[in-house]
């Protein structure tokens, strides 16, 4: 027996998905009588969900487990776990480098965890951990509604893992096998978010363009969605330009609920280097995508991912990633320096650019990423468009912050609205990435 309302302090570090398998894990233990707080100091149960997709976000993780051994000392009957993907990364050295954590557990043993936290409970202090980190591929987590506090936005998993290994990437290892939710349970999780207050939802997977369940694409799945009654708005993230079908644009043209964004990473502009990263497209591929998908949706706005300093990149093929970045265009990216991860075929190859030249490399491309964001957003201005207000902005009580549909933060005076509702602004002068938004 679960002690009446324990309380349980989780915090999430990572992508997305994480945050989404954070809501899971949420729901499973509320139902079972867990009770929620905000502060890790007066938590019987702490639970840290990490990510391993890059070495420095697990360092991050692991820097922020290590602090907790003070709360340890403090109380030896709290309990302490790890969960998400550190765990199936490395389950041994996780126990050996923090030995006073209480439980490590996978991202497909969520199920288990009032169980394992009640066994803890009643067990005596300074026992090893409890490791359970077996990966399950029919493991969707299908039944389980993710929790929500009422919040505007909303994230719905898709689809799970990843089957396509790229040379560099740690998920295939630590998410296991790429699976679909069936679309009549993305319905009713859609379906049921929205009474709770949801207006606008974001579809995640890896790679939601693989997304197939019986016989349904992933173009059908956003259409379904998006004919659900008091939703406002649908977005998706990630693509995969080995995957992405032009249908997909055609539904966004035609639904004027599913925004105009699309996140496709490209990883490097180098034709060699994305051969060697097992992308799967040449760069001519992904810049017919592009231009195939703004002749569809003219006002698309695009992000992507790009890695500086993978194994034997060269000088010249770096700067085929800056002329890749300087056509496309992209509003934005996630811009990061590679590094080498367990398991990964990426990892047997010689880590040969430089430190240094690889922070070269990233700031080169940051600035430049920069000053075409920059110069995107100020074609913006003058604009009316459509804001959805998500809430009180952070930095003035008296304003809003919304987005528009294609992404671009906008903060502006109250008058009456309410967070959910949709008003047209005028965007005016940007304050960095944020447009200060005028009655339209
Ligand atoms: N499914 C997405 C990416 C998930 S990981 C896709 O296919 O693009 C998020 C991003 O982290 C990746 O797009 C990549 O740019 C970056 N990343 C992944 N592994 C990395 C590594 N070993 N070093 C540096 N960046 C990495
Ligand atoms: Fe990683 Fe590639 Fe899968 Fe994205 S598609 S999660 S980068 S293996």
């Amino acid at each position: 027996m679960i002690p009446k309302e324990t309380s349980v302090f989780l915090q999430t570090y990572g992508c997305q998905m994480n945050v989404a398998d954070s809501r899971t894990v949420e729901s499973i233990l509320l139902d079972a009588g867990f009770r929620s707080v905000g502060n890790p100091d007066v938590a019987e149960v702490i639970l840290v969900n990490t990510c391993a997709v890059r070495e420095s976000a697990e360092e991050r993780a692991l820097g922020q487990l290590a602090s907790l051994s003070r709360l340890k000392t403090q109380d030896g009957n709290r309990i302490i776990g790890v969960l998400g993907c550190i765990p199936q990364e490395m389950k041994d050295e996780l126990v050996r480098r923090l030995p006073f954590l209480d439980l490590v557990v996978g991202l497909d043993e969520y199920r288990q965890l009032p169980y394992l936290i009640e066994e803890r409970l009643a067990a005596a202090p300074g026992q090893p951990a409890h490791v359970a980190a077996k990966l399950n591929r029919r493991e969707l987590y299908d039944d389980v509604a993710p929790h929500h506090s009422g919040g505007i936005t909303a994230f719905v998993t898709i689809t799970r893992g990843c089957d396509k290994f790229c040379s560099f990437c740690v998920v295939p290892y630590v998410r296991g096998r790429e699976r679909s939710r069936p679309l009549v349970s993305i319905i009713a999780d859609v379906e049921q978010l929205v009474t709770k207050g949801a207006r606008e939802v974001m579809l995640l997977g890896q790679n939601v363009d693989a997304y197939q369940w019986d016989g349904k694409s992933f173009a059908d799945c956003l259409e379904a969605v998006a004919a659900i009654e008091g939703l406002q708005r649908v977005r998706f993230l990630t693509s995969h330009p080995q995957d992405i079908h032009l249908r997909i644009f055609e539904v966004m043209r035609d639904n004027p609920k599913v925004c105009p964004y699309l996140h496709l990473p490209i990883q490097s502009g180098s034709n060699r280097i994305l051969a060697v990263m097992n992308r799967g497209y040449p760069r001519e591929r992904y810049l017919e995508i592009i231009e195939s998908a703004r002749e569809i949706v003219p006002d698309l706005a695009l992000s992507t991912d790009i890695i500086v300093g993978f194994p034997s990149e060269t000088e010249g093929e770096f700067d085929e990633t800056l002329d890749l970045v300087r056509r496309v265009r992209f509003d934005s990216a996630f811009m990061f320096k590679y590094s080498a991860r367990p398991h990964t075929k990426a990892a047997c190859m010689p880590d040969n650019v430089p430190e240094t030249e690889k922070i070269r490399r990233l700031e080169a491309l940051i600035s430049l990423q920069k000053r075409i964001s920059r110069e995107r957003n100020l074609a913006q201005l003058g604009r009316v468009d459509s804001v959805l207000i998500e809430g009180v902005a952070p930095k003035s009580s008296s304003q809003w912050f919304g987005r528009t549909p294609d992404f671009r933060p906008v903060v502006f005076s109250q008058n009456g609205e309410m967070p959910g509702q949709v008003v047209r602004v005028k965007l005016g002068e940007l304050s960095g990435f944020t447009f200060r938004g005028h009655p339209a």
